[in-house]
């Protein structure tokens, strides 16, 4: 006698973690997000964009304008789902966190926490880090630390468990792509900056009208 399909024992649900200021979402972020989701053979992967960051010093653009822009960046990614409840929590948003509530509302899910080599390096500052290993497979993709050719750096210094993404290295960083636009701003008289098509190649081209269209970046400074 064959079982029914509803009785068989479900896979364990994959479920990645991929939070970030994303202020705003770039090509990079986008070409992770892609390689997590099939690299890591994940059912879902929440995007997150951080409420308060704890780790960042300069306040952050408005979240509503950074999932808008979040929701466009990642739309057409089949999995990918714009996750807002970290820009709703009072006070500063710690990984350790989500991933609780995670823990909770999908029982038994195996559980990935994507990120770059920057935070992977400063892994061991993050709050209650033993336990996000504990509870969740961090997986990191290398990034260029400077656009001057510097080697990679070595992600086993750490000397914590992690699996590696591949992704070619992708030198655009969210700083970068703020201060490409202000300067976008500053040489157009049009109201809706219109950066040079290499500069707005930088976040995938809906984002780019995005931010045309809602001025963002206009008033910072080139170290903002
Ligand atoms: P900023 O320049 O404002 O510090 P950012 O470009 O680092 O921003 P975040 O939103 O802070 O972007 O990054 C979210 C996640 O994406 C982090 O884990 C970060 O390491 C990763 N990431 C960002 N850019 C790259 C890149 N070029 N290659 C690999 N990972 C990246």
């Amino acid at each position: 006698m064959t079982r029914a399909a509803s009785d068989r024992p479900l896979a364990p649900r994959r479920i990645g973690v991929f939070g970030g200021a994303f202020d705003p979402p770039h090509r990079a972020h986008r070409a992770l997000a892609e390689a997590a989701l099939r690299q890591l053979a994940l059912d879902t992967l929440l995007i997150l964009p951080t409420g308060q960051a704890w780790h960042k010093a300069r306040p952050l653009t408005d979240a509503q304008h950074r999932l808008a822009m979040c929701r466009l960046a990642f739309a057409d990614l089949p999995g990918a789902v714009v996750d807002g409840r970290e820009t709703v929590r009072d006070g500063p948003t710690y990984t350790v966190d989500t991933l609780a509530e995670l823990r909770a509302e999908h029982p038994g899910a195996a559980l990935f926490v994507i990120m770059g080599a920057d935070q992977w390096l400063a892994f061991r500052t993050w709050r209650r880090w033993k336990d996000i290993l504990r509870w969740a497979t961090v997986a990191v993709a290398n990034r260029p630390q400077t656009a001057d050719g510097a080697p990679l750096p070595d992600l086993a210094q750490v000397g914590l468990p992690f699996v590696e993404l591949e992704l070619s290295p992708i030198d655009v960083s969210a700083t970068v792509v703020r201060d490409q636009w202000h300067q976008a701003y500053r040489t157009t008289s049009s109201s809706a900056a219109t950066p040079a098509p290499d500069v707005a190649a930088l976040v995938p081209p809906a984002v780019a009208r995005y931010i045309s269209d809602q001025r963002l970046y206009a008033t910072h400074g080139p170290t903002a």
